[in-house]
């Protein structure tokens, strides 16, 4: 029975801007200010008698998602009213854009979207529980980009997935750092199911704080609304909250529709007509666009990484900037490889930060070289890359100073063969009892004693010979 209602989703996406100063004032926009009450002056406080005066680096940066999303940027703009009381909105209303959003259209992961407008946020509220509440004015008028998707997503995980595209954009543009944890970004999921064509009516969830909750609520709230119609009851068209202890969604408010808010342009703030200004115009905009995240990924796999590397690299701007610089270049596919690896497997597991990595520089072409060539062997290269990343010197000269150079004469190798069968006795008779897994014990000890200078199989080879003359 449930399989014949079919989902609807449609996502509402909120995301601080990272400006300088808030959306129509001179107050810093700092998100890591921890004071309450710092970042704020009349106009932010929504004291009666100010003035709005457009951030213009506000606009440019939606005009940028918007040329990256394929959207049509506006011609014409204007700001309006949104009314409505809350204790954390001092000016009774919100400004935000209705009628002449910046962007229209566009599309992110195949998925069309309907608006991009430019808002402010309201400050923050903190309730305690024995009936006070604080108000932090610090986040009121910091600029609120929204984005509207149509409702066209049909699975809670594609959902899930849109918004962390959208977050990788947001930081490749360095538009935001859309950190969901801390509010940054903030996702709100309309969702209805239905068994025809038409649209079920429309549950809008919200409060959800992170992907995991993205997919969660949504997953929740098409079996909820299924289950419910198939008990023959009515689908409330409501708000709902996300409690991410419960896993459950929970009745907040009855929806308000858009005439409740009685919108209209505000006043105080000119229209714009924006491809009058040089800097706003579509053309200026687009070339001022990086190269943007699926296009990366596609290039990275193009040129021979997995999916699973790719990713990595599109999420990690150090590690992929890292990787077009020292590893792309490399010619010979075989060293290319293996430079990959120690950059994402051995350099990565380390945690190396910003200033460890910039220290690597050719040592990672010089690194896969020499493994490539068997001039080292790969543990004591992860050890020479260990102190590459703490001193900043040069890969070969480390691999010299700590003798970590591939003993490769048999004259060598002999000796230190001799000397581990002389010193393990009972182990060496173990081997010769037939115990042959027993010769690992011995191969680590030369790794020890060599400090893995040692060729593994050259030292096998060499102590076989000494055992079974
Ligand atoms: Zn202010």
């Amino acid at each position: 029975m449930s399989s014949s209602y079919a989902p609807t989703i449609g996502l509402e996406i909120h995301a601080e801007l990272k400006t300088q100063t808030k959306m129509f004032c001179n107050s810093k926009n700092d998100p890591d200010e921890t004071n309450p009450n710092i970042n704020v002056c009349p106009v932010c406080m929504g004291f009666p008698g100010t003035l709005p005066v457009v951030n213009k680096e506000a606009v440019k940066q939606v005009l940028r998602v918007g040329a990256a999303l394929g959207g049509t940027l506006a011609d014409y703009t204007e700001f309006d009213r949104k009314n409505y009381f809350y204790p954390d909105l001092p000016k009774g209303y919100q400004i935000s854009q209705y009628q002449f959003p910046l962007v229209s259209k566009g599309s992110l992961r195949d998925i069309s979207i309907t608006r991009v407008h430019l808002e402010e946020d309201t400050a923050r509220s903190q309730h305690g529980g024995d009936g006070w509440s604080l108000v932090d004015f610090n986040r009121s008028g910091i600029p609120l980009m929204e984005l509207v998707t149509d409702p066209v997503i049909h699975d809670a995980h594609v959902a899930s997935q849109f918004a962390q595209e959208l977050q990788l954009l947001l930081r490749y543009l360095g538009a935001g750092d859309a950190n969901m944890e801390k509010g940054q970004m903030r996702v709100e999921a309309n969702i209805s199911v239905s068994k025809t064509k038409d649209f079920g009516t429309k549950v809008e969830v919200k409060n959800l704080n992170s992907f995991k909750s993205v997919e969660k609520a949504i997953e929740y709230e098409i079996k909820r609304q299924t289950e419910a119609l198939e008990r023959g009851e009515a689908i409330v068209q409501e708000t709902r909250g996300w409690d991410e202890m419960k896993e459950i969604t929970y009745s907040q408010r009855i929806k308000e529709d858009s005439h409740d808010y009685r919108y209209f342009p505000d006043p105080d703030i000119p229209k714009f007509r924006l491809s009058r200004v040089d800097e706003f115009s579509s053309k200026h905009i687009k070339n001022s666009l990086p190269e943007l995240p699926w296009i990366k990924r596609e290039r990275l796999i193009r040129n021979g990484l997995d999916v699973a590397n790719a990713e990595i690299l599109v999420a990690d701007h150090a590690y992929a900037s890292l990787y077009d610089e020292k590893i792309e270049p490399i010619k010979d596919a075989k060293e290319k490889k293996i430079a990959t690896n120690i950059l994402l497997t051995s350099i990565r597991g380390m945690n190396a930060g910003d200033s460890e990595l910039a220290r690597i520089g050719d040592s990672l072409a010089v690194a896969a070289r020499m493994r490539a060539s068997g001039e080292i062997n790969s543990s004591a290269a992860f050890t020479v890359i260990q102190k590459v990343l703490e001193t900043g010197k040069p890969f070969k000269r480390i691999a010299d100073d700590m003798g970590l150079l591939q003993m490769s004469d048999s004259g060598s190798v002999d000796q230190i063969a001799f000397e581990i069968v002389k010193e393990n006795e009972a182990v060496v008779n173990e081997i010769k009892a037939g115990k042959e897994e027993a010769m690992k014990y011995l191969l680590g000890q030369g790794m020890k004693k060599t400090k893995g200078a040692v060729n593994p199989p050259q030292l096998e080879a060499s102590l076989k010979r000494i055992i079974f003359p």
